[in-house]
């Protein structure tokens, strides 16, 4: 049995002609999925030199990467029916989404609105460089509450060593202007920082200026890994200049966890350490890189065409095309339910008895291309620096934990640890004297 309620609805195709909902939803489909949609596909105005996404073209060659209006009826109508939750995302990327203009974007809100089941509350979420931001579009974004994600690398000189134009011009100038607008317009913002080589050893100075220069209160960090080889595991693979080193992601991760933990619990908002969290609670985590598995965020074309991941729009991970066949059984197909179930299914003998396993599973399998100490293929690259980062936390984590089981709050940690006895060990569980660690 299921308590995903089944869903009775024609059986033909839509008046657009594209495929309807399933009379009889199909038993592998998850109740809740997330899509990124991508209406201009990998198109951007800028051209950071580390994006994955810039590649991508060559995989649709002579396309205009425009997300025609039919099909975007035909998205939201889909993702809206197939949900079986009161809460939906409806989340935009790129590529650079703002290149579609305005009127694309009001004409989501308002198919939005034609399609929404009258239990269903949505959330529109938008990834953006920020750099073709306006008031006019700040006023779309306030109106319909728009939660933007803005991506920054830290201060001007290590947002521009890749953040950079078509012409290689720095864009720190433009992507600031940008999140001034959204703050003047008061759309809330989260920053997405990229971790990478020329930033990966600036901890401080990256969040600081996130929490002071910017007022951040949501951050999410991303390690830059590109392969030079992506032709399998191979010994000897390696990554390019630009990505982040395994160990400076550790160091960079528990500089800024310590940082937090002293001033910032409850009024930041790192999504890392709020995974963390949930998994020290034992509380289902929602990023998929934490998860045990995953299959549930696929990533949809400019065209149509759906894929099992936003890091996987490859030929091989290709599910279908959402005018042929409904969006849920995609979802529910065998191939992406494969997919999913592989992230736990391919694990190493190395992860599978890591002590920390029931917080990092491996992260995500595209970073999985390094060799475990006996030589087992499938290791995660980062591995070293989760070991780090997750046995640096465990201390912390275990209190606010307790602190939450006990019905308090997780920011209660912060003076739990200050107002420790100074000359006994810190409850960080670091080993030293409280005195040289946490407590005042
Ligand atoms: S492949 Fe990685 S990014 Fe994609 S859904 Fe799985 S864990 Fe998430
Ligand atoms: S920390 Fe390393 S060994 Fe442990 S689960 Fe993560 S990738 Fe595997």
């Amino acid at each position: 049995m299921t308590d995903i309620p089944v869903t009775i609805r024609r059986d033909g195709p839509d008046s657009a002609g594209s495929p309807a909902l399933p009379s009889v939803r199909p038993p592998t489909a998850p109740g809740y999925f997330h899509v990124l949609a991508k209406p201009t596909g990998p198109i951007c105005n800028l051209d950071c030199e580390y994006c994955f996404f810039l590649s991508k073209e060559a995989l649709y060659p002579g396309d205009r990467f425009r997300m025609s209006d039919d099909l975007l009826d035909t998205y939201v109508r889909q993702l809206l029916e197939s949900q079986t939750a009161p809460e939906v995302t409806i989340a935009w990327q790129g590529g650079e989404p703002t290149l579609m203009g305005v009127d694309f974007f009001r004409r989501a809100v308002a198919l939005v609105e034609q399609y929404r089941r009258p239990d269903q509350t949505v959330q529109h979420t938008i990834q953006t460089n920020g750099t073709l931001l306006t008031d006019e579009w700040c006023e779309l974004l306030a109106e319909h509450r728009f939660l933007v994600g803005i991506s920054v690398d830290g201060p001007r000189e290590l947002h521009d060593a890749y953040r950079v134009d078509k012409r290689g011009n720095p864009t720190f100038d433009k992507v600031i202007a940008g999140l001034d607008l959204l703050k003047r317009h008061e759309v809330d913002f989260n920053v997405l920082c990229t971790v990478h080589a020329a930033n990966q050893d600036h901890p401080l100075e990256v969040y600081r200026f996130f929490r002071d220069e910017l007022h951040a209160r949501h951050v999410q960090l991303i390690a830059i890994v590109e392969r030079d080889n992506e032709s399998g595991f191979q010994e000897g693979d390696t990554v390019t200049d630009r990505s982040v080193g395994p160990e400076a992601w550790g160091r960079f991760l528990t500089t800024i966890f310590d940082e937090w933990l002293r001033h910032d619990v409850g009024t930041v908002f790192v999504q890392m350490f709020d995974a963390a969290l949930a998994s020290w609670v034992g509380a289902p985590g929602n990023v998929c890189i934490f998860s045990e598995t995953c299959g549930d965020a696929v990533a949809l074309e400019h065209n149509g065409d759906l894929y099992s991941c936003d890091h996987f729009v490859e030929p091989d991970y290709l599910l279908g095309n959402i005018t042929q066949t409904h969006m849920v059984e995609l979802l529910a197909s065998s191939q992406q339910r494969s997919f999913g179930a592989a992230k736990r299914d391919t694990l190493p003998r190395y992860c599978r008895e890591c002590d920390v396993r029931f917080a990092c599973h491996g992260e995500c399998p595209k970073n999985r291309f390094a060799f475990t100490p006996d030589g087992e293929p499938g290791l995660n690259y980062l591995c070293p620096g989760y070991l780090e980062f997750f046995h640096h936390v465990d201390g912390p984590m275990k209190i606010m934990a307790d602190l939450l089981r006990r019905g308090r709050f997780a920011d209660e940690v912060m003076s739990v640890l200050a107002d420790a006895p100074r000359n006994d060990p810190c409850p960080c569980g670091s080993g030293r004297k409280a005195k040289h660690c946490h407590a005042r």
